[in-house]
């Protein structure tokens, strides 16, 4: 009796793992945010168990708080699975192991992110349009971040320095640079080609705007 009351049960949680295989609800922001890291500092690999990827997100162990949100967001996303910390020289891999990584992020495929097209589909699309800012937060945490530039003027007083604060954002892939700057077009955030690598938003109402959702990282 116990035995067939318990098995559908399992079969149930077990159907609850993957919302592209088994429409699991999915959270939206949190999963917007964690693409955002995955596309900037995050790979998918294969491992020794067949069909079983793990997903690792590195994170720079001067930001500890941007590792324990990134934690946050891969278990809100992955909520049935255990989410682990493995640490490196100068930084925190985050990671995941499931069978439905690549369901996640169809990215996912071999060599390095700027080397093959990226491209989202239709569902990631939406949530990214759907929550633009949580994408540019993840974007930024991974591969940007807010500078203090200093600008000497010269005065009949003499020398003065004027702060300006500034983001810079950098990813080496021309179609992560899209999705970075299509979102901050979708947000009115004015951005600036810096070279062929280096994005920069540095008009005084473009960071207030940044900063009332990114910030300095921690
Ligand atoms: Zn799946």
């Amino acid at each position: 009796m116990g035995y067939w009351r318990k098995y559908p049960d399992k079969a149930a949680s077990r159907r609850s793992l993957c919302p592209r295989c088994h429409g699991r609800e999915l959270d939206s922001r949190c999963y917007s945010y964690l693409l955002g890291l995955y596309l900037g500092d995050g790979h998918i690999a294969t491992t020794h168990r067949e069909g079983v990827y793990r997903l690792e997100i590195a994170c720079a162990d001067a930001w500890p708080g941007l590792i324990d949100e990134a934690a946050e967001a891969v278990a809100k996303v992955m909520p049935d699975h255990k989410v682990g910390r493995r640490k490196i020289t100068g930084c925190t891999n985050v990671g995941v192991y499931s069978k439905h990584l690549p369901c996640l992020f169809p990215q996912h495929g071999p060599g390095r992110k700027h080397d093959r097209k990226i491209e989202l589909a239709g569902w990631q699309q939406k949530i990214v349009e759907e929550c633009s800012e949580e994408f540019v937060r993840g974007l930024i945490h991974s591969d940007g971040c807010r500078i203090i530039n200093r600008v000497r003027r010269q005065t009949k007083a003499g020398d003065r320095w004027h702060e300006y604060p500034r983001y810079d954002f950098s990813n080496a892939s021309l179609d992560i640079q899209g999705l970075f700057t299509d979102a901050l077009d979708r947000l009115g955030i004015a951005w600036t080609q810096m070279n062929k690598r280096n994005l920069s938003v540095a008009k005084r109402e473009a960071v207030a705007r940044l900063d009332e959702f990114v910030g300095q990282k921690y």
